[in-house]
């Protein structure tokens, strides 16, 4: 909190003035300008303009807005933004908290109905789409490049690869309806169920909604505001496929999943496909309604699991390969171990690679990949220690943490040790003598052999494949 009241502070250039609550009105004016200004005044009236301001603790500024609704749906779109303008008002603001304030006035889409006046009004100030009176408007456009060709299997996605693509075959078989996939960011949802929906369109006979979970909800509202709500239900239950994207977004928010609930019974009801993609399972989606639950999971459900190494490779594989351009298998094994977080960051990655070998026409190298991915690597420098590697191994494997350097060569004990050298090996960058020498000064050598045995061991012996991979994912995270 600033100090108040007493004589102004003389403050050094670099350091943010601290922020008093008196500033905050007129700070807070300004931003809303910004905002308006950004994103329109429909847009602003309907979302940013329930925002009311909070207490300012220390670096952290309190925002309320009235309902839960709001307040994710502003955290969801705007949150970052309103973060950047309160810091760029006043360094003092590090950070934008939102929250729910009960007892402030109804939400916009509400007053909306109330006040038709204002609404058009307002829709005056900005440019219309055209209304929506087709099936096709009411869905997001599927990307072209997301079909199943491109899709590359592995383990960690096989099931809910083979899910979907029985229901592209046969939509609507009982035990596939609905189809739920979960799994976490960039790691293919978006990508399959695009595939399903490019199959199905394909002959041209079968209807398809795509949409996110936050689209379906704008799209409710919007018809709440412009008294449709009936023809946008007929719009959702003429279609033969309805897939909504990102589900977990629609949590919480009341009448939006009452909607979606009861369009859902209509279409399964009426032998329609529905798909619906999640960050989480049926059971761990809290916040949704209990029926809306047991619909979601009465079909067939299937998680999309971390990405492997060794899927890691076939995408990049893949992916370099259609781009043309001759990326040498070790820097893909080097992003492969590298950027383990989703697939859209390691296609990102590799992207930035292509296209700097396009722009300046030189081959790509490790050298030239540390140096175009500089910033990426180091966000994703892990920074895991050897010393770590080895004491999660130990507790594996229940040995002593000793027998890491020791000199006991009993399988029980040799085998655990190997598989730290391997870990080292992949999330450290220390070279072989390096790791060695941390493993009771043992030979460059023996880590080598240590890295291919354990290679080779996970690639006959799945359940220990399966070890090392939760390792390293613990070790990772
Ligand atoms: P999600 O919806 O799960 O967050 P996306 O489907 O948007 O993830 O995938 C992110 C990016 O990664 C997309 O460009 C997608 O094509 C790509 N991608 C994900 N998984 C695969 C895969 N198995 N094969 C090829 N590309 C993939
Ligand atoms: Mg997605």
């Amino acid at each position: 909190m600033a100090e108040d009241g007493t004589a102004r502070q003389v403050v050094l250039d670099d350091m943010p003035t601290p922020a008093k609550d008196a500033d905050l009105e007129p700070r807070w004016a300004r931003i809303s300008e910004r905002l308006k200004a950004e994103v329109g005044e429909v847009e602003y009236r309907t979302w940013l303009k329930q925002i009311t301001l909070g207490p300012l603790e220390e670096d952290e500024l309190v925002l309320y807005l009235p309902t839960r609704f709001l307040r994710d749906w502003v955290r969801g779109q705007y949150g970052d933004r309103l973060q950047q303008l309160w810091f760029s008002e006043t360094g003092a603001i590090r950070r934008v908290e939102l929250q729910v304030q009960r007892g402030r006035p109804a939400p916009v889409a509400e007053q909306l109905v109330a006040a038709p006046d204002e609404i058009a009004a307002a829709e005056e100030l900005a440019p219309q789409p055209p209304a929506p009176d087709t099936r096709n408007d009411l869905a997001a456009p599927l990307d072209p490049r997301f079909t199943f060709d491109s899709f590359v299997v592995g383990k960690p996605n096989e099931f809910a690869y083979a899910c979907a693509r029985r229901v592209a075959e046969k939509p609507s078989s009982p035990g596939f309806n609905p189809l739920f996939l979960y799994g976490g960011v960039g790691l293919g949802k978006t990508h399959l169920m695009h595939a399903i929906g490019s199959e199905l369109t394909r002959g041209g006979r079968v209807s398809v909604a795509y949409m996110s979970a936050e689209k379906f909800m704008y799209r409710f509202i919007a018809a709440i505001r412009s008294q449709s709500t009936m023809e946008f239900k007929e719009q959702l239950r003429s279609v033969d496929v309805l897939m909504i994207d990102d589900l977990q977004f629609l949590i919480g928010k009341d009448n939006t999943q009452e909607e979606f609930f009861h369009t859902f019974n209509a279409l399964v009801d009426a032998g329609r496909q529905i798909v619906v993609s999640a960050d989480k399972s049926p059971s761990d989606l809290s916040g949704l309604e209990d029926r809306l639950r047991t619909r979601l999971g009465c079909g067939m459900v299937a998680d999309i699991h971390a990405t492997t190494f060794e899927l890691r490779i076939s995408i990049l594989e893949a992916k370099a390969q259609a781009s043309g351009v001759q990326v040498p298998a070790k820097v893909l094994e080097f992003l492969a171990h590298k950027i383990t977080s989703n697939v859209r960051e390691l296609e990102g990655a590799l992207n930035r690679l292509i296209a700097h070998a396009n722009l300046f026409n030189r081959p790509v190298t490790l050298e030239s990949t540390q140096e175009v991915l500089h910033d990426i690597l180091k966000a994703h420098d892990r920074r895991v220690t050897i010393e770590e590697i080895q004491r999660k191994v130990a507790e594996h494997w229940n040995i002593r943490l000793t027998d890491m350097s020791s000199a006991r060569r009993a399988r029980a004990v040799a085998r655990p040790r190997q598989v730290a050298m391997f870990l080292a090996k992949q999330l450290t960058s220390r070279s072989l003598p390096e790791i060695g020498r941390k493993f009771g000064n043992r030979d460059h050598t023996t880590v080598m052999h240590a890295v291919s045995r354990v290679a080779e061991l996970m690639e006959r012996d799945t359940a220990f494949a399966e070890d090392v991979e939760l390792l390293r994912r613990m070790l990772e995270s």
